[in-house]
């Protein structure tokens, strides 16, 4: 399979600011080292609770920020140190689906003229052919054409979205980072909006990086997950492996969480309870980043981090019980 999307190292680190001098007295590394393979085509869930810098990675990604370090290659080109202004010419290649459609979407705008403006950006097309490419992706999405020089305050939540999507798709881009794109919609509709991003993935043949908290839909949608906690990426699997054989015990307890009705769950005997809160990113625990949570922590954790490993073919798993040699720690 094609890696479209090729992210090592990644790391993206704010500083912190105090006292009427501004003085710089740390940083939060909100992202902390991650990386990962996108197959062309495939969805990548990337879950993991509020506040672990999965929104902070998926924007990092499509290089919304300067990053701190790190390389990021998207079809073959390396972007990761790109300056803004080069960026432009990939970004009808990458773009990104946010989660409030509300706040992403300029009110003075009509649809016609949010859909289209990223062809006015990256396009010469005339006035009839930019017309003509609003009303197909209006129909792609499910909107009614008859409403293209509508405001977006006359829409609902989900229609909303669906002009965030549209617009997302305007430039025919290869990969779509979609940050918890259906979180701020009602539960009845979530599943239409999915179920859409996965026709059009299909029909255009685009590859998503999925981010969410939700872990059913996340099982639902992606081929594969990435499980984040404090900035780093815990353990990756199939999603197949990843939901029946969980190895870190942080993906342990957030699938032991999920609500009933699922299946899988009745096979789970019972409920990992995580003692305390996440940790600041601003001061991460020395050793294991879970180390301060984790039910199974030894001593080793508490003073060498774990570095990810491949425990089978395609899973891996940042965590000392699943360490074999000795080499591994150095
Ligand atoms: Fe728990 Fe130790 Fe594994 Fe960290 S390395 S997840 S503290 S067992
Ligand atoms: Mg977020």
């Amino acid at each position: 399979d094609k890696i479209l999307v090729e992210v090592r190292d990644l790391k993206m680190h704010f500083p912190i600011h105090a006292g009427v001098l501004k003085k710089r007295v740390g940083e939060v590394k909100a992202v902390d080292g991650i990386g990962f393979d996108i197959y062309e085509g495939e969805t990548l869930g990337l879950v993991g609770e509020s506040g672990c810098g999965k929104s902070t990675a998926g924007r990092a990604i499509l290089r919304l920020y300067d990053i701190t370090e790190g390389s990021i290659k998207i079809d073959g080109h390396e972007i990761g140190a790109t300056p803004q202004p080069e960026l432009r010419k990939m970004r009808p290649t990458m773009q990104m689906v946010f989660q409030d459609p509300q706040a992403s979407l300029n009110p003075r705008m009509s649809v016609a003229a949010i859909i289209g403006e990223p062809l006015d950006e990256h396009t010469k097309l005339g006035k009839a052919e930019k017309r003509e490419k609003v009303l197909s992706l209006m129909d792609a999405v499910g909107l009614n054409r008859d409403f293209a020089n509508r405001y977006p305050h006359e829409f609902s939540g989900g229609q909303r979205q669906r002009i965030g999507i549209a617009r997302a798709l305007a430039l025919n881009p290869k990969f779509i980072v979609c940050d918890e794109p259906i979180a701020a919609l009602d539960v009845s509709i979530q599943a239409q909006v999915v179920n859409l991003l996965e026709d059009l993935q299909e029909e255009f043949g685009l590859t998503y990086l999925f981010i969410s908290h939700d872990l059913s839909m996340v099982r639902h949608i992606a081929d594969r997950v990435a499980v984040m906690y404090l900035g780093r990426i815990v353990e990756l699997a199939s999603r197949e492996t990843l939901f029946a054989d969980p190895k870190h015990p942080y993906t342990q307890a957030l699938l032991s969480a999920v609500p009933e009705p699922d299946p899988w769950l009745e096979e789970k005997v019972e409920r990992i309870l995580l003692e305390g809160d996440v940790p600041s990113p601003s001061n991460p625990p020395k050793g294991c980043n879970f180390c301060t949570r984790c039910p199974q922590v030894m001593e080793i954790c508490r003073e060498i981090d774990p570095l990810g490993q491949e425990i089978a073919p395609g899973h891996q798993v940042a965590c000392h019980l699943y360490k074999d040699t000795e080499e591994s720690a150095a």
